[in-house]
């Protein structure tokens, strides 16, 4: 099944931006110990300048909130992009386009996510428990899917 188109339009927020995963995304994933951060992903960092200039981009980490001023100085350093780190817990939206990379801990609207943990829900919830229960090993325990 294809994906919608999403369009950005200006009564749609969401639609505007694009939300990006840092660890085993962005990043390599190499754990959060101490806070360090894997090098970036072949690929990864072009893909970043490329959505920036086009879409308000913002990358959503569940790493602690002490450690974001360190992914914001991360993601300069690799991309040559502004970013920073923004704790305001009542944000909804990053609508900035061409602007600054926005580090949150927060799931803002956005017309999509990339992220190396997600399954793609296109609205077939058995065929959503499925891939889950084969990615969790469910599917390995006996648990039957949905009739
Ligand atoms: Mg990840």
């Amino acid at each position: 099944m294809h994906r919608p188109v999403i369009e950005p339009r200006t009564d749609s927020p969401a639609s505007q931006a694009v939300g990006l995963d840092l660890d085993g995304t962005l990043a390599v994933d190499q754990g959060w110990q101490g806070g360090r951060i894997g090098l970036p992903q072949p690929g990864a960092m072009d893909a970043l300048r490329l959505l920036a200039a086009r879409r308000a981009v913002f990358i959503c980490t569940a790493r602690p909130e002490r450690w974001l001023p360190e992914v914001a100085d991360w993601v300069s350093w690799y991309s040559g992009l502004d970013a920073f780190f923004d704790p305001n817990p009542e944000r909804a939206y990053w609508q900035v386009v061409g602007g600054p990379i926005l580090i949150t801990r927060t799931k803002l609207g956005a017309a999509c996510y990339i992220d190396d943990r997600a399954v793609h829900h296109a609205g077939d919830w058995t065929a959503t428990l499925a891939t889950v229960s084969h990615v969790i090993g469910l599917d390995r325990e006996g648990i039957p899917a949905l009739a």
